[in-house]
């Protein structure tokens, strides 16, 4: 069903799906468009390369472990680890509203350029444009990336097989809680860390541990639960997932249970799925444990044949449940 006008709940999960497929595809790519990966795969000869782009409209624009700044590149530069490719350039776009702080915008660059020089990345070309005040809040960044694809790696959501294993790169819903947290002032999680934080050098450890690797996905807007769906729609595959197996920090759980959100639903900036084949999975959990930033890593499911539902959650009371995509936008402005 298409609506006469753009909701918030068209910004994540179903409602983000049914924009896309009722009036972004068929406007922009009438020919159809192919298996949605992070980032568009293509040859120069000799090379293979990642392109991709990501607009940061996050509110607040400052939180606890990062900011819009650092958050547009690791998000960026995420989107192309997740496809194997090593990040070299980025584009930044900005739209300034009217009466922004100077010294914050200053702050929030040189955090985003701290990203880019941690990683070797250019800022290639931007663009800057001002609105009127009350026209947009505070900042929004759009960026675009290229990398370069690893040599003999190749990736695709729909890659995944039965027998597969299935891991997540550490403790989910970080980032969400901390951003809510921080816009609603809620004091029980004030504790929250973003995981905000580039994924490019844990992701390569991976796939050097685990060439054989089939997909890997950024668990960002919808979280994990998000991103498991997406996977398995587009491998045609079930995915099992193991509750007791999942890495959930005691805060982000906390926050969830006072304000009855699944952690599954919430989004992070430092998280990844990988599906790797049975007989890599545990140099692949070796490789992410061995890394500062997946310490948690766990091996949380397994990936069966085809059934009714895409994901299934074996709860820690012994049941099972559809792990199902968030319906809409549960949290907004998030990223
Ligand atoms: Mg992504």
């Amino acid at each position: 069903m298409t609506s006469a006008t753009v909701r918030m709940s068209h910004g994540s999960g179903k409602g983000n799906k049914e924009l896309l497929e009722t009036v972004v595809f068929p406007a922009l790519i009438p020919g159809g468009v192919g298996t949605l990966e992070d980032a568009f795969i293509f040859d120069i000869p000799g090379r293979r390369f990642a392109f991709t782009t990501d607009s940061f409209v996050v509110s607040p624009l400052e939180f606890p472990g990062g900011d819009i700044g650092k958050l547009a590149a690791c998000g960026t530069i995420n989107d192309l680890a997740m496809m194997a490719a090593k990040p070299i350039l980025l584009s930044v776009a900005l739209v300034l509203e009217e009466g922004l702080d100077l010294q914050l915008l200053a702050k929030m660059l040189r955090s985003l350029s701290a990203v880019c020089s941690s990683q070797g990345v250019r800022i290639a070309c931007g663009d800057t444009k001002v609105v009127d005040k009350g026209k947009a809040d505070g900042m929004f960044i759009t960026a675009s990336g290229i990398g370069i694809v690893k040599v003999g790696i190749s990736l695709s959501a729909a890659n995944a097989k039965p027998g597969d294993a299935v891991l997540v790169s550490g403790g989910i819903g970080l980032h969400g809680i901390t951003v809510l947290s921080r816009r609603a002032n809620l004091h029980f999680a004030s504790s929250a860390v973003s995981d905000c934080a580039p994924l490019f050098g844990i992701s390569d450890a991976l796939l050097s541990a685990a060439p054989f690797t089939r997909t890997m996905r950024d668990a960002t807007r919808g979280g994990l639960a998000a991103v498991l769906c997406e996977l398995a729609e587009s491998s045609k595959v079930c995915i099992m997932i193991r509750e007791d197996a999942v890495p959930v920090p005691a805060v982000v759980r906390g926050a969830c249970a006072f304000l009855g959100m699944d952690p599954f639903h919430v989004a992070n900036e430092g998280r990844f799925a990988a599906i790797v084949p049975p007989e890599q999975a545990e140099s692949a959990l070796a490789a992410l444990r061995a890394h500062p930033q997946g310490r948690d890593a766990a091996i949380i499911g397994t990936v069966a044949g085809p059934g009714k539902f895409p994901v299934l959650l074996k709860t820690s009371i012994g049941g099972t449940r559809p792990l199902e995509m968030p319906p809409g936008d549960i949290l907004p402005r998030i990223c």
